[in-house]
């Protein structure tokens, strides 16, 4: 399709993956009354509904599928009114006040975009990979699925932090934890704390110099095929289940070289869940952060919901009270929990009355939003922002604001 022919429609927010992060900013977007659209390339509900049993997320005493949780997320937004494309979002423009975000068929333009893109588990690449994933044997959450491994024998492939750590976590459950690293003996990529501490745990066993070659079974895994990379010899070892931690891929393909990222292309936010560029957020497992699980995607979705909901709020307050045309207008950016701010106040309103006819009065306390005074490179309250023809032109800081200076300054 010729991309002039393509469909454009235009949402408030437009939130990229429908995961548990995803879902959560929906239904704070959607509740805020904002026109959100929520795209997902593949399942709604992401990754937790590769998951039978999710047993650690509060308010489900007895556990819940990560389907039945996922479909509860989901039918919450729908009440709230957000809508749903299930299409693959191909590039985006988020620099500018009007964030593109394109898909085969339709542009979407949007003032916010949310990215909850999530990410995947490195794969070893080894056949029978793909006929075990998840909950036919190969996990890649310890947290998640250790309990269901009580009393078993499992393989953890991998030795970096969190393989070593989650598989001493996997030793309260399992019999047997056998580890496959592809180093030599003793050779581990974990911190040496990890390390001493696996090698003195009387349940792990280490297998030196090995990669997986394949993952054997019917219809769930029973063994695993491992390969010494010195010697090329194959040693069957049969297994429960086999967890892999050799790293995880975040979705942020689309967004290099206009969102910042670390070294592993994971977002970088701030607790505002903000990104580099202003009106557009991260939320969950692409972001970078501590612990990747329901309740933290829930928590990130929550605030980038709010934050994007706030954006909008401000913008259209700089938009149309501060960055306008019409008569000057003297911001004065105080913080109601300060005295100093408190007793500037009267300045302003004999500003109101005296001189209403030659410009305009705008407060902004920053004790109940600190968006508009960054909008306006303020960092300090009391400060007052002299605006002209829909242009800063000047900012006076400090207490030492009088009625004079600020018509001076208008001048
Ligand atoms: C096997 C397994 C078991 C787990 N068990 C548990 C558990 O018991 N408890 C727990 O708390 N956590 C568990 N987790 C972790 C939990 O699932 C994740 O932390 C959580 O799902 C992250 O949510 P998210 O919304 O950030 O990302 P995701 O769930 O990964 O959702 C991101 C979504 O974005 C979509 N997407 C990506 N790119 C695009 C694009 N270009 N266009 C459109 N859509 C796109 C993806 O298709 C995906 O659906 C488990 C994880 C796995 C893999």
């Amino acid at each position: 399709m010729n991309r002039r022919e393509k469909k454009v429609e235009q949402y408030d927010v437009v939130i990229i993956g429908g995961g548990a992060a995803g879902l959560t900013a929906g239904i704070y977007c959607g509740r805020a009354r904002l026109k959100t659209l929520l795209i997902e390339k593949s399942l709604v509900g992401g990754l937790a509904t590769y998951t039978n049993e999710i047993e650690n997320y509060p308010g489900f005493p007895d556990g819940a599928t990560g389907t039945d949780l996922m479909n509860l997320f989901q039918k919450q937004a729908k009440r709230f009114g957000v809508t749903f494309k299930l299409t693959d979002v191909k590039g985006v423009h988020l620099e500018g006040e009007t964030k593109v975000v394109e898909t085969f068929r339709t542009d979407y333009h949007a003032k916010v975009v949310i990215v909850a893109s999530g990410g995947k588990p490195r794969l070893t690449g080894a056949k029978g990979e793909d006929a075990y994933l998840y909950d036919k044997g190969i996990s890649f959450c310890a947290t998640c699925d250790a309990a269901a491994n009580t009393g078993k024998t499992v393989l953890v492939v991998g030795s970096g932090d969190a393989a070593i750590e989650e598989g001493m976590f996997l030793t309260k459950f399992a019999d047997k934890v056998i580890v496959s690293v592809m180093h030599d003996t003793g050779v581990m990529d974990c911190n040496e704390i990890a390390k001493n501490q696996a090698l003195s745990n009387p349940k792990m066993e280490f297998l030196w110099n090995t990669m997986v070659e394949e993952f054997r079974g019917g219809e769930r895994l029973n063994s695993v095929a491992l390969r010494n990379v010195k010697t090329g010899e194959i040693t069957d070892v049969t297994v429960d289940s086999c967890f892999l931690f050799i790293g995880y891929l975040p979705n942020t393909e689309i967004f290099k070289g206009q969102l910042d990222m670390n070294r592993a292309g994971y977002l970088l936010v701030n607790e505002r869940m903000e990104t580099n560029l202003p009106g557009v957020f991260g939320a969950g497992d692409v972001c970078d952060k501590f612990l990747k699980q329901v309740a933290t995607a829930v928590g990130d979705g929550a605030i980038a919901g709010y934050s994007a909901e706030r954006y909008i709020a401000e913008s259209e307050i700089v938009e149309r009270q501060i960055l306008c045309d019409g008569k000057p207008k003297a911001v004065y950016i105080w913080n109601a929990v300060q005295p100093e701010c408190r007793a500037l106040l009267p300045v302003f309103e004999q500003l109101e009355q005296e001189c209403a006819d030659c410009l305009d009065v705008v407060r902004v306390d920053v004790y109940k939003s600190k968006g508009i005074a960054r909008r306006l490179d303020v960092c300090e309250a009391p400060c007052t922002v002299i605006v002209k023809d829909g242009k800063v032109e000047q900012r006076i800081s400090g207490c030492g604001i009088t009625k004079e200076c600020i018509l001076e300054a208008i001048r």
